[in-house]
């Protein structure tokens, strides 16, 4: 019955829109795509591809960025080069009328595996404070790391120019804090370059432990890694797209949350995995023919990065890298050896792709920083065995909240595939749509159209118990 099965889902979708066009309960209009701010308009287009070259140039110039290097060289090593990255934070704060907020964030790292002796790491924060009273509490993370290797690991003197991993994600970090420190966000956004993630992710794990220590509000961490090379080590050049790696399932997901996930489904739903949509749905938004390609996995096949430590401690966090790895082009000695050529080297980056990624980062991290918090308390307010589907949450506390949307899509698809704005209401019921069939998220709204990431619909309200398992 292959027009049957068509047609039901166009009915369906018809069915709705008269439905919610004509529903008093504040439903103002059914909507498929934002507008664009303004504001994020500007800082995507004073993003720079001259001065993220600069910025590569010189952080290669340090030689070697290896964790174990000399601390106190004044021209080569990690010491020089966090030193320098240190002053260009505070060069962007001066020009932004002080308002960017650098400190080192520093600790002695015990040894472990991959740490020989104990080793002062660093991490050099510049902190964007949020204007909005009621917003400034909850973070945005962004980081690249600037820390780089050769081989063999244990020789801490080579050259490790470390071009793409990852001088290319700290000049997109850098870059964005210069551009973005001259605009005000309602919550506050962490410009960070942190180092020893070669030896085990160890500063963003300080960091990330730190936040979670102090309970902070982190609503979303980005790290940028390996994002310079356009010519991969297969020989497809692609400069037209970045992959965005997200977990499906939260990597400290409780017993009782793999029960309930387990009872009503959401493998495809963490709030990693919402975030990933989000920033995809609005990079591609502000970027013409840039693709923002989802990778459904934590991050590429048994590897790592500094997003890690943040999923690990309940934070929504995702990873950039390029589309294509050269992989004689990571963590290798300078050398030729039978033809090819080894080693991260600057000849190899392509300076304007650095900076589109680190556009559909500042489009995402812009568009979190200014939007209201996701809403708390999401839930249906029906029981089972219902024909339609009432979603309920929280009033937001944030003063510019205009209201909220909700999105759906068939369980098996990818991304979201329809949604409503309904005004400031708390609860709002979807016609005809089965939560047996359907998955749902709810946005918060506030007056100028910015949207928070959207929180994923899995609990019954008012029933005290998530739904048990294998009930029929
Ligand atoms: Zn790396």
């Amino acid at each position: 019955m292959p027009f049957k099965t068509r047609l039901l889902p166009a009915l369906c979708v018809a069915l709705l829109t008269v439905v919610n066009s004509s529903m008093p309960a504040g439903a103002w209009q059914v909507q498929t795509r934002s507008k664009l701010n303004p504001q994020i308009e500007k800082i995507v287009g004073e993003i720079s591809a001259e001065n993220i070259e600069a910025i590569v140039r010189k952080l290669v110039s340090f030689g070697t960025r290896h964790t174990f290097s000399n601390q106190e060289d004044p021209v080569r090593g990690i010491g020089a080069a966090r030193r320098w990255i240190h002053e260009e934070f505070e060069r962007y704060s001066r020009e932004s009328g002080g308002r960017l907020q650098v400190v080192d964030d520093e600790f002695i790292q015990e040894p472990s595996r991959r740490v020989p002796q104990p080793v002062k790491v660093v991490n050099v924060v510049a902190t964007l404070p949020g204007s909005q009273p009621e917003s400034a509490e909850r973070f945005y993370v962004v980081s690249g790391h600037y820390d780089s290797i050769c081989s063999p690991f244990s020789d801490t003197t080579c050259d490790a120019p470390g071009a793409s991993d990852d001088a290319s994600g700290t000049a997109a970090v850098m870059e964005m804090a210069r551009v973005m420190s001259k605009y005000r966000f309602d919550a506050t956004i962490v410009f960070m370059a942190v180092a020893g993630e070669e030896q085990g992710l160890l500063g963003s794990t300080h960091w990330a432990e730190e936040a979670r220590k102090a309970n902070r509000n982190i609503g979303a961490m980005f790290t940028n890694d390996i994002i310079g090379n356009t010519i991969g080590g297969n020989g497809v050049r692609d400069n037209a797209r970045v992959r965005l790696f997200s977990e499906g399932v939260p990597s400290n997901e409780t017993a009782r949350e793999a029960q309930l996930r387990q009872s009503v489904g959401g493998e495809n739903d963490s709030p990693s995995r919402q975030l990933a949509r989000y920033i995809r749905e609005v990079g591609e938004r502000y970027l013409n023919n840039f693709d923002v390609t989802l990778v459904f996995r934590r991050d590429r096949f048994g590897r790592g990065g500094d997003h890690i430590p943040f999923v690990q401690r309940g934070y929504p966090a995702v990873r950039f890298t390029e589309p294509n790895e050269d992989f004689t082009r990571q963590h290798q000695r300078i050398r030729e050896e039978n033809g090819i050529k080894y080693g991260d080297v600057v000849e190899m980056v392509d300076f304007g792709y650095i900076a589109q990624v680190a556009r559909v980062n500042a489009a995402a991290m812009a568009s979190l920083a200014l939007a209201p918090s996701a809403p708390a308390g999401v839930g249906f307010k029906t029981a089972r065995q219902q024909y339609d589907t009432v979603i309920a949450w929280k009033p937001n506390p944030e003063p510019d909240v205009a209201g909220y949307r909700i999105l759906w899509r068939e369980t098996w698809q990818p991304f979201w595939q329809s949604s409503v704005e309904v005004a400031n209401v708390t609860e709002h019921t979807l016609k005809g749509l089965s939560k047996d069939d359907y998955f749902f998220a709810v946005q918060s709204v506030d007056k100028d159209g910015n949207t928070s990431v959207p929180v994923f619909v899995n609990t019954s309200l008012g029933q005290g118990q998530p739904p048990r398992p294998n009930q029929q």
